[in-house]
């Protein structure tokens, strides 16, 4: 069995435990980060897209605005590349209490959200779908974020200085040496192998999973309320900017434009099981009848998909047992030394998102004074590798460079366009040959057609590499098709249900996929 010495062990790769990879690299820490399933494939790859202006939480929770707009702030500079300026409406709907606008507006002028009211004219010249029948409209700095470019840069970057960055590599079990953790088992959930990590310290990052894990380490009591979401995922942007309902958070009060689609969300509903996924039949109706208070038409567009994800919920003295909307969205650093007697050993969960950063700063602060070394913060300043120019991404940034050499490289994926030349780069960059892995790095078969037309030739493409037999790369094909169908059944109608027929002729008249050798 291999093992590894490190100065810190960070259990989970979202957002969270990989910003504490980066922070503490940069402070010249050595780390190991491992996580069950690829990076970002946790909350973090299935949350709604949003990079907070902090305007959802002005009136209910100052706080968490705060930190929202300050972290907006800096995530548009040090992570540029992941960030797309869409800008952000509130605006107050036929369906919303007005009254609330007045109390929105000096909830921002308190928290130092920015926020200016136009005219709902002005909001509709820039948003021509939108409810013509808003009554007030307030522009704020919202944004969206591509979680899977945010998450692998910090994994990069930490990298880049030494990281050992483990995905696919769970934590079966926490060490204890009396009233110290001194490391984990990891295993490898492909091949089964185990690895032994000593480290002075180790950080459990694991979001909604964080009380199974501090119970590997016999510290009970952490009780993380997983708070599910769905989304759903509308063919082409219905609109370019992010539009909140300007009221009380609810479900599906929110579409946010994220790269080639637009996003509605979401709903929040305790589950008992973090891994729990259903999607309610009766929320996917109510999703797109929520997008329609925004979008009269809503419905009409293509549904590409819905997912869901569960919020980190740390519980307060404000829990219940059937609502968790109340229950904070600030984040909750556990020092376990404190709080039960176990040294070098800490808990950062819940928040959100765009305050990922935050939380990994004081994470690595409290690991540092627990090491008794004194080592400054530089993520505050320090660029993700890609984000160097400090110049945000901007939707048609791929056919611009498509278009600079039109004929010279195959496309592989139009809806996406990835070419051949990226998907190959792509499959020795990060050492797999597993289709839903790259997805998730090109954004590969996540257009309208949902890899009907494009992933049979990237499976081509896979089998074509050095070494990879047809049992491989066909096995990969069917693993990446199952993985699309769960998400692409609950939401078929209209065009995408033509869509789905056309792709099952592909594949199971023309290739027939279910009997091949796989
Ligand atoms: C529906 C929904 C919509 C949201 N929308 C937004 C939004 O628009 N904007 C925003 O700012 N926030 C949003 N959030 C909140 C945000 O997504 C989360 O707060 C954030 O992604 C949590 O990141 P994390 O790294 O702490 O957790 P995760 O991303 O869940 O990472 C935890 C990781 O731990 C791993 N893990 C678990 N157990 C083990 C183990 N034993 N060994 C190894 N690894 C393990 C998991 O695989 C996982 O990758 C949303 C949340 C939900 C549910």
């Amino acid at each position: 069995m291999v093992t590894l010495s490190t100065d810190v062990l960070v259990i989970g790769g979202g957002a969270t435990g990989a910003g504490v990879a980066w922070d503490a690299t940069l402070r010249g820490l050595d780390i190991v980060l491992a996580d069950r399933h690829d990076l970002a494939q946790g909350t973090s790859g299935r949350f709604h897209g949003l990079l907070h202006s902090g305007g959802r939480y002005a009136v209910k929770d100052p706080r968490a605005a705060e930190e929202c707009i300050g972290e907006n702030r800096i995530i548009r500079r040090v992570a540029a590349d992941s960030v797309e300026d869409t800008g952000g409406f509130f605006v107050t709907t036929p369906y919303d209490d007005p009254a609330y606008a007045d109390k929105f507006i000096a909830g921002c002028q308190a928290t130092g959200v920015d926020c200016e009211e136009i005219t709902p004219a002005q909001a509709l010249r820039e948003e021509p779908r939108l409810n013509p029948r808003i009554s007030r409209a307030f522009r704020v700095p919202d944004a969206s974020i591509d979680v899977w470019k945010t998450v692998w840069a910090l994994g990069h970057g930490a990298q880049q200085r030494g990281a050992r960055i483990l995905p696919y590599h769970e934590a079966v079990a926490i060490h204890r040496q009396g009233d110290e953790v001194t490391g984990a088992r990891l295993r490898d959930v492909r091949t089964g192998e185990e690895t032994e990590v000593e480290a002075r310290v180790t950080v459990n990052a694991t979001g909604a999973w964080a009380g199974q894990v501090a119970d590997m380490a016999g510290i009970e009591g952490v009780r993380v309320l997983p708070g599910r979401g769905i989304m759903i995922a509308m063919n082409h942007r219905l609109v370019n900017t992010v539009v909140n309902r300007c009221q009380m958070p609810t479900d599906g009060d929110i579409i946010v434009p994220i790269r080639t689609v637009s996003v509605v969300g979401t709903t929040d509903q305790l589950t008992e099981d973090p891994d729990d996924h259903t999607v309610l039949q009766g929320d996917v109706d109510a999703m797109l009848n929520d997008g329609e208070k925004l979008v009269p038409g809503f419905r009409q567009a293509r549904a590409l998909r819905v997912w869901t994800g569960v919020r980190p919920l740390f519980e307060d003295a404000k829990a219940s047992e059937t609502e968790t909307r109340d229950v904070t969205r600030a984040h909750a650093l556990l020092d376990h030394a404190q709080r039960d007697g176990v040294g070098r050993f800490f808990t950062i969960t819940g928040g959100k998102l765009t305050t990922f950063r935050l939380m990994a700063e004081e994470t690595v602060d409290a690991v540092c004074r627990s090491l008794g070394e004194q080592r400054d913060c530089l993520t505050r300043t320090e660029p993700l590798p890609g984000s160097e120019s400090g110049t945000t991404y901007r939707l048609g940034e791929r056919l611009a460079h498509k278009e600079e050499n039109l004929a010279g490289e195959q496309v592989i994926c139009e809806c996406e366009l990835v070419t051949r030349r990226r998907l190959e780069e792509a499959f020795a960059r990060f050492h797999t040959t597993n289709l839903d892995d790259i997805r998730r790095q090109l954004r590969l078969g996540m257009g309208p057609c949902q890899g009907g037309f494009c992933i049979y030739r990237a499976t081509g493409v896979l089998h074509s590499l050095d070494g990879l037999s047809a049992q491989r790369a066909d096995s990969s094909l069917l693993a990446f098709l199952q993985e699309r169908w769960k998400g692409t059944w609950p939401v078929l109608y209209g065009d995408q249900l033509r869509q789905a027929r056309l792709d099952d002729w592909i594949f199971q008249s023309v290739l027939d996929v279910e009997h091949l050798p796989g």
